[in-house]
């Protein structure tokens, strides 16, 4: 629990606090400068984060990283989203994702300059449900590419996309394929409502080296299914400081008076809302700190992450939601902090995973897997 922390865990919480007012909160303009403005302004995130040693926690120790564990990696999340403070993004260098203990080539030609921020990488997952699945076929001396990915973030920057596809003998795989190669083309680029910019990509008779596989064929599914598991936990914990910036808020706006005189919160109406955005931020915040504490000790949680991403990421739509019904219209004029948060939010109902199809993994892992615990 958020309470139970440890002296260098409170001392953490105290140094990411910092961080979030004396680097990320002078940056609040950001978002409404040029893309020169944003780049200078994330690249001075990225040198200060390094110094104050934020940048390494989500990368390996043999590539110079402190492999942060889970409950680190949540106080910092929780503590920095709880500021809203904007270019969070920017705080953790990349981590390795499905590339986790690849062996050579891949190790050099693609894991540690994706760890050094010299090349970037994307995940390449989604597909349009009119296509046919993206397939690999073992040729002399490579890999013949054939399909698509249709929302893959970062594409239009990515050096590579590490790609779902099928191997016909032997099922699913996730292999490396780099942008640059022939066959390669990105149909279109687009923007999300979180702000976010995405490419779909055609992949035709795309030549990939035989060692471009990322661990064994046929074991792609599991691996890209536990790069997700990993981001789930980390955006469960987003939603959480998001909701504690939610409260500071709207606690600050209900004690204002309104047109009568009185604290806005004295309404019993109001306070019926109030109390139920604070229930939802107390149950989330707590499912979020046991769990990483469960990874921490070596449990499997991939069904306590599905429960933490679906509940955290659903109850802070509400939780936004009911504080902008609360505050009224000047809250969603474009630029408050409400319906800038609103809109990012919105997302991640859907990406890492939908909601329902979270719900029946659950399912399948209690009924037919016996897996998962209360
Ligand atoms: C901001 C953002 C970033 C993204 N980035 C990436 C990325 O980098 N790489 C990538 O590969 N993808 C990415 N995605 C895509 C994301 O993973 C998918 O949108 C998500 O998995 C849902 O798939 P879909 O859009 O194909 O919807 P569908 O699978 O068609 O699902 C639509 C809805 O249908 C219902 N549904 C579907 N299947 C079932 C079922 N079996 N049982 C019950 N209900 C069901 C659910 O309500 C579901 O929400 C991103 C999406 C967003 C919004």
């Amino acid at each position: 629990m958020p309470e139970q922390l440890n002296k260098a865990q409170r001392a953490l919480a105290e140094k990411a606090t910092s961080f979030a007012h004396d680097v990320l909160l002078p940056q609040s303009d950001v978002s409404g400068g040029t893309p020169e403005e944003f780049a200078t302004a994330r690249s001075s995130v990225i040198r200060e984060s390094k110094a104050a040693g934020f940048y390494g926690m989500t990368q390996p120790e043999e590539f110079g990283g402190s492999a942060a564990s889970a409950l680190e990696l949540t106080i910092v999340r929780d503590t920095l989203a709880s500021t809203n403070a904007p270019l969070m993004g920017a705080v953790f260098g990349p981590g390795p994702g499905v590339l986790a203990g690849v062996g050579e080539p891949l190790k050099s030609s693609h894991l540690a300059p994706l760890l050094a921020g010299e090349i970037q990488g994307a995940f390449g997952f989604t597909e349009a449900d009119d296509a046919s699945p993206t397939t690999a076929e073992r040729k002399d001396g490579y890999w013949l590419i054939n399909g698509h990915k249709s929302y893959v973030t970062g594409g239009e920057q990515a050096d590579f996309i590490n790609t779902l596809v099928t191997i016909s003998d032997a099922g699913p795989a996730m292999i490396v394929i780099d942008t640059r190669s022939e066959g390669v083309t990105i149909e279109k680029t687009f923007g999300s409502l979180d702000g976010s910019h995405h490419a779909a990509f055609r992949f035709s008779d795309v030549h990939v080296p035989i060692d471009h596989v990322i661990g064994k064929p046929g074991e792609g599914l599991p691996r890209a299914m536990r790069q997700i598991g990993d981001v789930r936990l980390s955006l469960a914990a987003l939603c959480v400081g998001y909701m504690r910036w939610i409260d500071g808020y709207l606690t600050d706006h209900l004690q204002q008076p309104d047109r009568t005189g009185e604290p806005r919160g004295n309404k019993e109406g109001i306070r019926l809302r109030y109390a139920d955005n604070r229930i939802q931020t107390f149950a989330a915040r707590s499912m979020v700190y046991r769990t990483a504490r469960l990874a921490d000790s070596g449990a499997n949680v991939v069904n306590e992450g599905i429960a933490c991403k679906v509940f955290a990421t659903e109850a802070v739509a509400e939780v936004v939601d009911t504080a902008i019904q609360l505050v009224g219209g000047s809250a969603l004029i474009t630029g408050h902090p409400l319906e800038s948060l609103y809109r990012r939010v919105r997302a991640l109902r859907l990406a890492e995973g939908g909601s329902d199809v979270l719900r029946l993994n659950l399912a399948r892992g209690s009924l037919d897997l016996d897996k998962g615990i209360l």
